[in-house]
């Protein structure tokens, strides 16, 4: 065999191994490039997670007849001005993009710069290029994603989740630029000059609104580096790195050296398997850092890596500290408590709220176990609460939460400890305790006499069936019923939720994360999600001791601190404060 030169096509082709893997990768580039022309709004629209067709409209610069014709070449760029990869002011610079899209698809380019009368129209497939009636800015369709490569066709995922990862996409290049417009499917919507918590607020969801801490720091003269941006606070927290996004000079990353320093600086206010969220912004000089290291460019190398993680640990670091109280009392485990200062914050705006980290001690007792009647109206608990207990310390030292006083409202209990008083919202207690003992496995079950059967496509009963084992660890057996239907055999004795809900819910979740670390915590949330609609609601009377049960409980539970839903579960008001209100 002799050796030759590939044909452009297949060239084409293998960079587009590297560069296209998905919709999403499409997308991605194709509103790099959007960015680079100078636009302020982009329209995307996508056809079945992108497969069948992906459609991007910028009001940027647009192209000459000859640049259009060029820029389908290999290695074709107007980025690189002065040759020089170690400064890139653009997001692209490898010219590889275009050739490796058009030669997976049918792709066609309208595009007018303004400078000729009229605009001009390319077929990728054929390299024609006509005049056309575009106006101004330039629009790109890719049509039949890897229709010409078949193989990979079969590596799509889902069409949602598909679409997912293109919206993941749209929304990290969305908190690059909150001075551009983006809309995706006319359904997320990222209005152009927006501020940056709002924007945050647009991307993450309504529950962060209040509870992300302003970073804003530089490491002074020597290195250059700056970092600024949210993360959250430690009471807000998701169970996959979703709402992680990382910046480099501007540059959307997935980088190891980042993402480790985010999770050092939350080590002692964060369980690992939980994930703070955060958009931070690091800016260093160019010649500190290469971003060609991957044809996709998400990855960066540090010229000082070490350098880079200690300034952000220490800056991160710092901001958190600020959420907790000097003079907070310590858990017996040593570990420091956060707590609301109320008022006399100087961040006033940032609604912080409590989380004690408690280390769990063994379970074997408590309000689950004590209580098995939902309704609690008969219960009998174990736990005979001192109420006269005089020695105030002695309480303390063994109750974090301390002892109860009373209920608000059918809603909140009230404690008070040696030195505060105690508010607890007795529904996201609950709530947690519920989570929690799903993620230790500790959920009993019960045979049910008859199974509950839920229909379901061929494709999602494969999908609950490959979580099988992990659902009965979480308390429910279930099994194929046919080719269609899932049967349940045992769940939890006090939980009658929607099982079709549920069920289809869990099918997404496997679907869209696969068989990732990630999989089983969103499959226990998503259990904790259905379950707790039926914890104890608001607007239920308590006794004491089931609200003492309810305490120790919480006291026992990991992350106590927080319910599933990111939402405090109490809040200390220290002596201290309470003196304030009385002029002591
Ligand atoms: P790169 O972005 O690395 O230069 P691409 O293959 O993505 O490589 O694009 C090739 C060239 O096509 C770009 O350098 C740019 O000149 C031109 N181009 C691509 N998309 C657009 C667009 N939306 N508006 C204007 N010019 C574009
Ligand atoms: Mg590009």
């Amino acid at each position: 065999m002799s050796v030759r030169l590939l044909p452009d096509y297949l060239v084409n082709q293998i960079a587009a191994g590297e560069v296209v893997e998905n919709g999403a990768s499409v997308v991605k580039e194709t509103v790099e490039n959007a960015l680079d022309a100078g636009a302020d709004q982009i329209i995307i629209d996508v056809v079945d997670g992108g497969r069948t067709l992906i459609n991007i409209v910028d009001n940027g610069g647009g192209m000459s007849r000859d640049d259009l014709e060029k820029c389908i070449q290999r290695h074709a760029t107007s980025k690189l001005p002065d040759d020089n990869l170690l400064n890139i002011n653009f997001m692209g610079f490898r010219g590889e993009a275009l050739p490796s899209i058009a030669s997976v698809s049918d792709m066609t380019i309208d595009t007018c710069n303004g400078a000729d009368s009229n605009g001009w129209h390319l077929d990728c497939n054929t390299g024609d290029v006509r005049p056309s009636d575009w106006q101004s800015g330039t629009r790109i369709r890719v049509q039949n994603l890897f229709a010409k490569t078949p193989a990979r066709l079969k590596f799509l995922r889902g069409d949602r989740a598909e679409t997912m990862s293109i919206l993941d996409v749209v929304k990290r290049l969305a908190l690059a630029r909150t001075d551009v417009g983006f809309v995706l499917n006319n359904k997320w919507r990222f209005p152009k000059n927006q501020d940056l918590m709002e924007r945050i607020v647009a991307v993450m969801g309504e529950d962060v609104r209040g509870r992300m801490l302003p970073v804003d720091t530089e490491s002074g003269s020597a290195s250059g580096m700056k970092l600024s941006g949210y993360i959250s606070d430690p009471t807000l927290r998701r169970a996959s790195s979703v709402d992680q996004f990382l910046f480099v000079n501007g540059r959307p990353v997935k980088d190891k050296v980042l993402v480790g320093a985010l999770r050092a600086a939350y080590m002692d206010v964060m369980h690992a398997r939980e994930f703070p969220l955060c958009a931070l912004y690091l800016n260093l000089p160019n010649e500190m850092v290469d971003v060609n290291v991957s044809p996709t460019k998400t990855e960066v190398h540090f010229l000082e890596p070490n350098h880079v993680r200690a300034f952000i640990i220490k800056s991160l670091r710092e901001v958190l500290a600020k959420t907790m109280v000097p003079n907070a009392p310590v858990a017996n485990d040593g570990k420091m408590y956060f707590r609301e200062s109320f008022g006399s914050n100087t961040n006033a705006h940032i609604n912080r709220s409590v989380s004690a980290v408690f280390q769990p001690r063994p379970v074997n007792s408590g309000f689950f176990t004590e209580n098995k009647n939902p309704d609690f109206d008969n219960s009998v608990s174990v736990h005979a609460v001192p109420r006269t207990d005089t020695n105030v310390d002695d309480i303390f030292e063994n109750r974090p939460l301390g002892r109860v006083v009373g209920q608000i409202a059918n809603k909140y209990i009230l404690a008070a400890t040696a030195d505060s008083l105690v508010v607890v919202d007795q529904h996201a207690a609950h709530e947690r305790i519920t989570y929690e003992k799903m993620r230790k496995h500790e959920i009993k079950s019960q045979p049910l006499l008859t199974p509950i059967v839920v229909q379901m496509r061929a494709e999602d009963v494969v999908a609950i069936l490959s979580v099988a084992d992990e659902m009965r660890a979480s308390g429910l057996a279930v099994d194929a019923f046919g080719d269609d239907a899932i049967a349940i055999f045992e769940k939890p004795a006090d939980w009658d939720m929607n099982w079709a809900n549920v069920l289809h819910d869990i099918a997404d979740e496997v679907r869209a994360y696969g068989h990732s670390a990630q999989l089983n915590e969103k499959l226990h949330l998503k259990l904790a999600n259905h379950a707790c609609h039926h914890s104890v609601r608001a607007g239920q009377k308590l006794n004491f001791e089931q609200m003492d049960a309810l305490l120790r409980d919480i006291e026992r539970t990991e992350h106590g601190g927080e319910c599933n839903h990111g939402r405090p579960v109490y809040k200390f008001i220290p002596l201290t404060e309470i003196d304030t209100w009385f002029e002591r």
